[in-house]
């Protein structure tokens, strides 16, 4: 049996406006291994939501549709799967939780009946057992009271908690595969930090894959065990989570580890990359991160880099094949 579980190759997204189509997800080629989390990082519009949403097939229609590639699961292609198939795959196969739960949470309706509901269209189980398997889930995301939770409403909870519950909905059908879109990022500091050992402990547990989407590689170190860099709908950088942190190959995964806050230096201060991540309709030619490289030269604008295996399980898109990471 392969011990990929989920595979995207050369998956490509776009949007289209009255105006111009735009390339959301470029290309994107990556694999998800059973039992490990993938961490995906960028900024704002790098294109790792679009990405996570194809999988799970939700790109927002009809302005939004996936151009080509393939999303195998299981080695199967997502992409040619029926709406019914997918259905049964969303909650059961593949769960997905987001930065907010709120938009996923109904606020007229309590905890129980929505754990119960989901309970019952997954897996047809209804009754006692519904209850008793939603008070275990509960028990599992470490809630205190799960009965008392059982009959209270969202707008009850703190941010946390609602995230708990969130946690407690996407793992109540056992998926082998979770998709975590910014859960912690709303949440303040020592709760996220009990929200990712949470997810990391249960990811273990269960010997559940999860594909972790962050803007902070700070929150990457703490729970993934690979780490794909996106930058303006590309994968720019991939490698094992230590290897990223300890040995960047490119200048914008070096400038993200540099601004990590626990990064600080006093000779510097707090660092941030100097510009703007281009917007897809006005992508430059050649490298997209080159109006804000410091080695960026004339031969960075000529052609897309290709993606270069440096070492073996570290790929790059630079022009210098890692040397503007050091
Ligand atoms: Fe910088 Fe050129 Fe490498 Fe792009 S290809 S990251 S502009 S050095």
């Amino acid at each position: 049996m392969s011990n990929i579980l989920l595979e995207t190759k050369d998956l490509r997204v776009c949007f289209k406006s009255d105006a111009s189509v735009v390339r959301a997800a470029d290309g994107v080629s990556f694999q998800v291994e059973r039992g490990k989390v993938l961490g995906i990082v960028g900024e704002s519009g790098s294109g790792k939501s679009v990405t996570s949403l194809s999988v799970m097939r939700l790109i927002p229609k009809p302005n939004g549709y996936i151009e080509g590639g393939q999303i195998l699961f299981h080695g199967e292609d997502l992409l040619r799967k029926s709406e019914k198939e997918m259905r049964r795959i969303r909650g059961n196969k593949i769960a997905m939780i987001f930065q907010e739960p709120m938009s996923s949470l109904n606020p007229v309706f309590k905890i129980g009946e929505q754990l119960g509901e989901a309970l019952k269209l997954h897996q047809g189980i209804s009754g006692k057992e519904n209850r008793r398997r939603c008070m275990e889930m509960l028990e599992l995301v470490r809630i205190a009271d799960p009965k008392k939770m059982l009959d209270r409403y969202p707008h009850e909870l703190s941010g946390g908690m609602r995230q708990r519950v969130m946690i407690a909905m996407a793992i109540l059908c056992d998926p082998e595969l979770m998709i975590a879109d910014e859960p912690t990022t709303a949440l303040d500091v020592t709760i996220q930090a009990q929200i990712l050992q949470l997810l990391r402990d249960l990811q273990k547990k269960r010997e559940m894959s999860i594909m972790f989407i962050t803007h902070d590689l700070g929150v990457i170190a703490e729970i993934a065990d690979r780490v794909a860099v996106m930058y303006a709908g590309r994968i720019v950088e991939e490698a094992e989570v230590s290897t990223l942190l300890r040995s960047p190959l490119h200048p914008y995964t070096r400038g993200l580890i540099d601004a990590i806050p626990e990064n600080y230096d006093p000779k510097f201060g707090f660092r941030s990359i100097p510009g703007m991540q281009p917007s897809a309709q006005n992508m430059p030619q050649g490298c997209s991160f080159a109006p804000r490289c410091a080695y960026a030269c004339s031969e960075c604008g000529r052609a897309v880099p290709e993606l270069v295996e440096i070492q073996p399980g570290h790929t790059v898109r630079c022009i210098l094949g890692g040397k503007g990471g050091m």
